[in-house]
């Protein structure tokens, strides 16, 4: 197993560990319960302080032409390649996830800065035909000013850069409160994109990160300066987000909890169809918010695919999630553990059934209280603790008899993001596919439901809060759109044929 020398990354991140009595964040990793580093919580003084430089930023990067401001993000792309090593470590050592997917998280970075250098070449607005002679009209996209940025502790870095990045080539400004529970590697993204700024003398608060928890993102929440607020994290989080961002007429991007889904036909492709299952369940130890957490058997092969589920888990490996020879690390933290032991307690008192039984890990392997088993249970589809998001490695198994039936137990659930067909059946697909079948903002066939392509919009519908961000035309959400109409006539001919004589 490669060692993770932390303190030599920290150096060549530039990472500084404060000290003193001003409060502060101390990170521990959940790979071994180390302290990682401290950093200076957000006051409301500098707050104040930070937003009002945003906004000094904002007048000076929109007037910045759309392609150059592209081509700051190109380098802050390339920058993040130079770094890349280091800070898919860092996420894996801050986050707990494998350091497959450390690299991965910043390799997705890397992509959406690339989509995002092409997309500031194609901001494009629509001409439309003026009813009214010598007259064009057509739209216009402008950038909205201060877009705030909360993320969630399981994609620490990714999440944001699907923002920044596209953000920044419409114009916007940054204001990033990252999860209190991975500060460390937002302060590096910080320094790497601070350095490109400074070095094409452009303001750093174009990117503006603040350190803090929930109340930090309340108060962002109710910031009439933040016309935009895209916040990830759980529903109750979103719940709070909107309401706060509502009541000021404020936009959001809302990307909460999902309860995914992967429906597994008599038609399916066992293999690939276990290979997706099994992936989905407990890559990134459960806490990914597309992790598989249900699975809904045709009864003819219910029995057979069970075992092989069953088989497949004893295979896996848990532990230290930088030793690539391990499948699945820690949760994030001693609460999580709870809320995974509390979720199987419930579930067994509703009367699932464990074919694999969960547990924390203890002893030689497992350096912190965070290691847990992945488990599988088999459930009605009704059950309360079914229909709710545990953010940890436990499958749900249930039964079914006819795809309808199927549907109706994916989609009913309160969330609405991420769901699966397993199958070789071309009617079966479409029809999953159609307007009656999955109601989740990503419904795919062949493929599980973890994980997603930059190049697409991404997000959910119902209780996963209905924003998109990410690719296709979501940099739309980043605008506000104008429609103009230029009369170029020596007459005011009005719309709709009124007349006006005076
Ligand atoms: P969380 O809701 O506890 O925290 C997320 C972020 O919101 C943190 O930065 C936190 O400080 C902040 N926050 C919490 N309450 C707030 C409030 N009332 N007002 C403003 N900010 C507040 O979530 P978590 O435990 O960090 O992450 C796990 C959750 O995130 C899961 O539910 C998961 O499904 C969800 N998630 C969703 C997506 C998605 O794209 N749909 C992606 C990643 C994670």
């Amino acid at each position: 197993m490669k060692a993770i020398h932390i303190s030599s990354i920290l150096e060549r991140l530039c990472i500084q560990n404060v000290s003193g009595t001003s409060p502060s964040i101390t990170s521990f990793s959940p790979v071994d319960g180390k302290a990682i580093a401290t950093v200076p919580i957000t006051t409301r003084v500098d707050y104040e302080a930070l937003v009002g430089k945003a906004g000094v930023a904002f007048s000076q990067w929109k007037q910045v032409p759309a392609p150059k401001r592209g081509e700051i993000v190109r380098q802050i792309g390339d920058a993040l390649r130079l770094h890349k090593q280091d800070l898919g470590r860092l996420v894996s050592y801050e986050m707990g996830k494998s350091l497959q997917e450390g690299l991965g998280e910043v390799q997705e970075m890397i992509d959406i800065c690339d989509f995002a250098v092409g997309l500031s070449r194609q901001l494009y607005g629509l001409t439309t035909q003026s009813e009214r002679p010598a007259h064009r009209m057509f739209e216009q996209w402008l950038p909205l000013g201060i877009v705030g940025i909360i993320s969630a502790f399981n994609f620490p870095v990714a999440v944001w850069s699907w923002n920044a990045a596209i953000a920044w080539v419409c114009g916007n400004v940054c204001l990033w409160k990252p999860s209190e529970k991975t500060p460390i590697t937002a302060l590096a993204c910080q320094k790497i994109v601070s350095e490109i700024f400074n070095r094409n003398d452009l303001p750093q608060e174009i990117s503006c990160l603040i350190q803090g928890d929930a109340e930090l993102g309340k108060q962002m929440a109710s910031d009439p300066r933040i016309p935009l607020l895209s916040a990830t994290g759980s529903t109750r989080m979103g719940k709070s987000v909107a309401q706060a961002v509502a009541a000021r007429l404020g936009r959001t991007i809302l990307e909460l909890g999902g309860n995914n889904a992967i429906i597994i036909t008599p038609h399916a492709d066992t293999k690939t169809a276990l290979l997706a299952s099994v992936f989905g369940a407990v890559g990134t130890a459960g806490q990914r918010c597309t992790t598989t957490r249900r699975l809904i058997i045709h009864e003819s092969i219910y029995e057979s695919f069970k075992v092989q589920l069953v088989d497949a888990y004893k295979q896996l490996k848990i532990g230290n999630p930088l030793d690539e020879a391990n499948h699945v690390g820690p949760l994030i933290d001693e609460a999580a553990v709870n809320s995974y032991l509390e979720a199987i307690k419930r579930c067994k008192q509703e009367g699932g059934k464990f074919i694999v039984e969960g547990g924390v890990l203890k002893g030689d392997g497992y350096p912190s209280p965070c290691y847990v088993k992945p488990c599988i249970a088999e459930v009605e589809p009704h059950y309360k603790i079914v229909q709710q998001e545990t953010f940890a490695p436990i499958l749900y198994v249930m039964k079914y008899k006819d795809l309808e039936e199927a549907i109706a137990i994916q989609n009913n659930v309160p969330q609405g993001l991420s769901s699966a067909i397993m199958t070789l059946n071309l009617r079966e697909a479409e029809h999953f596919l159609s307007v009656n079948g999955s109601d989740c903002g990503i419904a795919n066939v062949n493929i599980g439901t973890s994980g997603a392509e930059i190049g697409g919009a991404f997000g959910g519908e119902k209780e996963t809060g209905g924003g998109r961000e990410s690719g296709s035309d979501a940099w739309k959400a980043y605008m506000r759109r104008q429609t103009n109409t230029i009369n170029y006539s020596d007459k005011l001919p009005l719309a709709q044929g009124i007349t006006f004589n005076l």
